[in-house]
């Protein structure tokens, strides 16, 4: 079946844009940094932007597919690894798959790490049976010799699964065949559910009826059932738009939710327990399917990863290898940043004494010469000759523990103590880049999804002395001396 035509427009969806009764929306869902941009330009003839980094996707952009099937809206939703809504890119990526209309739902995964993808295609599955799973970067997946067997992926998940290289010409086109073939053109399937806890069941098949009486076919009954259990405002909300009433308003179901809510919390289930749980059966079910479905021909290439996890997260020795990192960058810094910072002051007292000359040459006045020289230009100078430096050389480590991995097996670490204290391990993260910078450690507390713990992080920050707090020899002809800096 041959596509014929293709048709490009843009924008950036809002989730309100109207829809023509001939048209079909499709929304491209998938963990950051999965090819997902790069399908939907090969696809659309767009230019969103791609890149390397994770949650790049942060406002769903939105581009025209046409074929002989009709045409298709596409919108590319953010990047995001689940639809719990922890964080704003969940609950956008969330409200639209679930109350975005749309016809279907194109999940792109890795195939070069299929299990951890695999958890927003359970999620996705549960709220839409219109699922297509795309399995990219086919091509990594086989330099690291991993080999994808999409056949039984498909037959465990019990949607169509297409694999493909999107870096490929035309390889995304295979994706619309898919679609057209299976969604668009429906076939019967009955797409995998993930079984809970068994209280958690129970407690679905009590209340799911309630919910199907108010909601209808408006929206999976089982889905919201589960979501009801761990309510979230915003999710409430959302529905509350999308049906025109709050659910919980209707007083028979509310009283059986807090009934049944009653009875999980004194089992030892409550909000927070139900989430774990829910998320540990996503996880556990997400690993059978790729265990069955992936295999490698060499030694699995995950085998060194977790070799090294072992030692840097370890319980006896991942500590202290955590403190000899963070001594080793801040005696780099701190020494490192002595010598450019010399040079630089150097420097600009050579500029200075020029400028003073100048002033002296045409006579201005004492009060003139003060504000210019004394006050403007040796504050500048002094905040860019201590600033500057530390920053360039710690920010750079930084990124090169991030490159290597080490960030997040810090997190990991540090996750423990943080909790004790209400806070999270991604604090840590945000911390650390308070050294360099309390400005861009405040800015980077927008990877901890909870507010409250982002909040706690962002009030905090202000402790951490960034390098301009730092003490360190200052510079100076002949003169050392310790000041104690104010950034
Ligand atoms: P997104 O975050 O999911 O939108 O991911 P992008 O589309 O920005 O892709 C992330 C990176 O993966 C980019 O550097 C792409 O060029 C690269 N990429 C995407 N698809 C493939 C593929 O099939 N093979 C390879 N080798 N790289 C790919």
């Amino acid at each position: 079946m041959g596509l014929t035509r293709k048709s490009v427009g843009s924008g950036i969806f809002d989730n309100t844009t109207i829809k023509k009764s001939n048209e079909y929306v499709i929304a491209l869902a998938g963990n950051p940094n999965v090819g997902k941009s790069t399908i939907f330009n090969a696809l659309t003839g767009l230019n969103q932007h791609t890149g390397n980094w994770p949650g790049k996707t942060i406002s769903g952009a939105e581009g025209r597919y046409s074929d002989e099937f009709g045409d298709k809206i596409l919108v590319d939703i953010p990047g995001t690894y689940s639809l719990l809504a922890h964080s704003a890119e969940e609950e956008i990526a969330r409200n639209f798959i679930c109350f975005g209309n749309t016809d279907a739902t194109i999940v792109v995964c890795d195939a070069t790490c299929l299990e951890r993808n695999l958890n927003l295609v359970l999620q996705t599955l549960e709220i839409s049976k219109n699922t297509v799973v795309c399995v990219n970067l086919l091509d990594e997946a086989r330099r690291k010799h991993i080999n994808v067997d999409l056949g039984r992926l498909s037959q465990s998940l019990g949607v169509p699964v297409v694999g493909i290289s999107a870096r490929k010409k035309h390889e995304a086109d295979k994706i619309m065949q898919v679609l057209n073939n299976n969604i668009l053109n429906p076939k019967e399937s009955s797409p995998f559910i993930v079984h809970y806890e068994e209280e958690i069941e129970s407690a679905i098949v009590e209340l799911e009826p309630l919910v199907k009486e108010l909601v209808g076919e408006r929206i999976n009954s089982r889905w919201l059932t589960l979501r009801l259990l761990m309510p979230d405002s915003s999710l409430l909300s959302e529905c509350e738009k999308y049906l025109g009433f709050n659910i919980l308003a209707d007083e028979e179901f509310a009283s059986a939710l807090e009934k049944v809510l009653k009875g999980l919390k004194d089992r030892g289930l409550d909000r927070e327990g139900i989430e774990d749980s829910v998320t540990a059966s996503i996880y556990a079910a997400a690993e059978r399917i790729a265990g069955s479905a992936v295999s490698f021909t060499k030694e699995n290439p995950n085998y060194a990863d977790r070799k090294i996890d072992k030692i840097l997260t370890g319980k006896l020795i991942g500590y202290p290898i955590m403190l000899l990192f963070a001594g080793l960058i801040f005696w780099i810094t701190i020494v490192g940043a002595n010598y450019p910072s010399e040079l630089l002051s150097n420097l600009f007292s050579v500029f200075e004494n020029k400028i003073n000359q100048i002033l002296l040459f045409l006579n201005s006045p004492e009060w003139l010469r003060s504000i210019l020289v004394d006050g403007m230009f040796r504050v500048l100078f002094w905040v860019v000759a201590v600033m500057l430096p530390p920053m360039a050389i710690f920010f750079p480590l930084f990124t090169l523990l991030e490159d290597v991995g080490y960030l997040p097996r810090i997190a990991y670490n540090l996750d423990n103590p943080f909790r004790k204290c209400k806070a999270c391990g991604k604090q840590a993260l945000t911390m650390c880049m308070g050294f360099g910078c309390n400005a861009a450690g405040i800015v980077g507390c927008r990877i901890i999804d909870s507010p409250r713990e982002r909040m706690l992080a962002i009030l905090t920050n202000n402790f951490v002395p960034c390098n301009g707090h730092l003490p360190q020899q200052k510079f100076g002809k002949n003169q050392l001396f310790l000041l104690w800096r104010c950034g």
